[in-house]
């Protein structure tokens, strides 16, 4: 069984997919993190974030995977290392979206979180999942919440991995990754038609799961 997630930035749905798949016993597939990774490398190796054609390359070249930990949490490994502290640093999260962009790049991440998907039952999230990923889905959430909610969600989430950052700058960056995951041309963000859609700003974590489990356990 495949459950898709769906949603802007800072909406919850990492946090919830992850329990789900707990509580399901699925694997969870973070498909943000395989495009986090991707731009880390871009970053290492120093190729200018407009230079599509060589992004475009070493996302042929560089071997990524999930590996899910059955006592903690999912490990992203990038060419052998396991770089998944590395991949949510700020200079990350600021130009992922530019990367994730590339139509390309989602060719391959898209071919690579397929093949993923074979492992088995699980739960995957990301922006495309329900759309394009896996349109045949057994079951799609669309997850969403205020844009205030999502700012503070995530700031508290930042702060508790360390990273000293300004609320209003956590807000500009949700906007500015909304907004050009919305409007690129290969597979914007958006709402599968058969995608069932919560807004969780005034619902706590459990509540959404249950909602969901609610939903995935209904047959129909
Ligand atoms: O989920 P997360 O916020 O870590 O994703 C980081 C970025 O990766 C998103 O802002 C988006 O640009 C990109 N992404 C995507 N398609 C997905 C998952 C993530 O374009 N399925």
């Amino acid at each position: 069984m495949i459950i898709a997630i769906d949603g802007p930035a800072g909406a919850g749905k990492s946090t919830v997919a992850k329990i789900l798949a707990q509580r399901l016993s699925f694997l969870y597939i973070d498909t943000g993190s395989m495009y986090r990774a991707l731009t880390l490398k871009v970053l290492e190796n120093n190729i200018p974030i407009n230079d599509e054609s060589q992004i475009v390359q070493l996302a042929h070249k560089v071997k990524i995977d999930l590996r899910n930990n059955p006592d903690g949490p999912l490990a992203v490994i990038l060419d052998g290392e396991d770089v998944s502290l590395a991949i949510r640093a700020p200079r990350i999260t600021k130009f992922v979206s530019d990367v994730a962009k590339i139509k390309e790049v989602r060719q391959v991440l898209v071919k690579l979180q397929r093949e993923l998907g074979q492992r088995g039952d699980c739960v995957l999230d990301g922006r495309d999942i329900g759309t394009v990923v896996f349109p045949q889905a057994q079951k799609k959430f669309f997850i969403d919440a205020s844009a205030n909610t999502r700012t503070q969600r995530r700031f508290k989430e930042l702060k508790g991995l360390g990273q000293e950052i300004a609320q209003d700058d956590v807000a500009l960056d949700l906007a500015n990754r909304d907004k050009i995951d919305s409007t690129r041309e290969a597979s914007p963000l958006r709402q599968a038609e058969d995608a069932i859609y919560i807004d969780t700003t005034d619902l706590s974590i459990s509540e959404v799961v249950d909602c969901m489990l609610e939903r995935i356990l209904k047959n129909g």
